[in-house]
């Protein structure tokens, strides 16, 4: 059945390979974005499509639209973006999730949300399954993010519960692929821009902290999954590929795979609450969704190597000077 799809943060990195593969199924989807940390190439091949088009709007303020499904997916996801302006990071990740939330009870849509592993915080609990309640600094540079993502969560299940709203809370791990803004700052980028240019690799702390690098194309069967599961799994739901790497291991392989000579130097401490470790127990999702990651780091790698080859860093604009 074709249905009227809105996709919020749709022209980002997850969002346009959301919006290819919608297109495609033949839905009828809407992409709403403000472009703060992204830029109409990323969906520039989709405007010509007759079931897709674009909306330029900031998901803080409502929105009237008549949908079937919302994807929520605006937020600003690295570092650098969402610590640029903090209190709009917040307000992006609750009044936007209010926002949706509100429209998806008028219209009666099945809502799906991109939350996140930051909800873990910096967690002593490891792997984090999802009833594992989380280890966030309420008060650090990353709360704006962390807590802003536990508070649409919050609401996502209290107008489950309080409207009957039919919801899907998705906790996303490390996720990277082609279309990664190249100035993001978040380390698979990062490495990859400096390894292609034979600049010095920018460990932060040691590179003994450690993360579990999912493909894009993997996580995104997730979503899928999640989706078009029986109405009985709200979520949370981790989708995140549990092979673990220190962040120097990932440095080694990302030189080894570019064919790089540049040098790994240890740039800067680790930044205030980076967390040490990060893993998702992907238990349910391998139960409820007969889901799991398919793409090694390795081969994920080789490919979003190719693309930044392949396109003109200059074209692109740094959203944030926090790169
Ligand atoms: P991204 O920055 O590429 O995409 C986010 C998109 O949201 C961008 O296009 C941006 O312009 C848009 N946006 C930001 N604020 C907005 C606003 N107020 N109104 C409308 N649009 C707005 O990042 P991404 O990696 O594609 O992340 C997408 C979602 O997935 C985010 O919600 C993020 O928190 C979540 N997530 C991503 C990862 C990951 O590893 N990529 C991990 C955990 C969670
Ligand atoms: N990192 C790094 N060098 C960089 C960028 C990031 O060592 O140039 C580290 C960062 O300190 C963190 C990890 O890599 O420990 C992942 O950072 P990222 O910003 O990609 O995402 P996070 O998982 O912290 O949100």
């Amino acid at each position: 059945m074709v249905k009227r799809i809105l996709v919020t943060g749709g022209a980002g990195f997850l969002g346009s390979h959301l919006c290819d593969r919608l297109v495609a199924m033949g839905h009828d989807v809407i992409c709403l974005d403000n472009l703060f940390t992204s830029q109409k190439s990323n969906i520039a091949h989709l405007l010509d499509f007759k079931n897709f088009e674009f909306v330029r709007h900031d998901i803080t303020q409502p929105i009237m639209l008549e949908v079937d499904e919302i994807f929520n997916l605006a937020c600003p996801a690295a570092p650098g973006h969402y610590q640029y302006n903090p209190i709009k990071t917040m307000k992006t990740s609750v009044l936007g999730a209010i926002n949706v939330l509100g429209l998806a009870k008028r219209v009666r849509a099945k809502v799906f949300h991109a939350s996140t592993s930051e909800v873990y915080g910096d967690p002593d609990v490891h792997p984090q399954p999802e009833s594992y309640r989380g280890s966030v600094n309420p008060i650090g540079p990353r709360a704006c993010y962390d807590e802003g993502k536990r508070a649409a969560e919050t609401l996502f299940f209290d107008y489950h519960r309080q409207n009957k709203v039919n919801i899907r809370v998705v906790r996303i791990f490390n996720t990277y692929g082609p279309r990664m803004h190249p100035f993001d700052g978040r380390v698979v980028s990062n490495f990859i821009r400096q390894a292609i240019h034979g600049e010095p690799i920018t460990l932060y702390g040691e590179g003994t902290q450690t993360r579990s690098f999912c493909y894009v194309d993997d996580l995104l069967d997730g979503f899928l999954a999640l989706m078009n599961a029986p109405d009985d799994l709200p979520g949370p739901v981790n989708i995140g590929n549990p092979s673990e790497f220190t962040i120097r291991q990932l440095a080694e392989l990302v030189i080894e795979l570019s064919g790089s000579r540049s040098q790994i130097i240890k740039a800067r401490p680790l930044p205030m609450d980076d967390p040490l470790q990060r893993r998702p127990d992907i238990t349910l999702a391998r139960a409820r969704l007969g889901w799991e990651p398919k793409i090694a780091l390795r081969e994920g790698l080789a490919r979003t190597i190719s693309y930044f080859q392949s396109i003109d860093m200059s074209q692109f604009r740094a959203p944030t000077p926090n790169y």
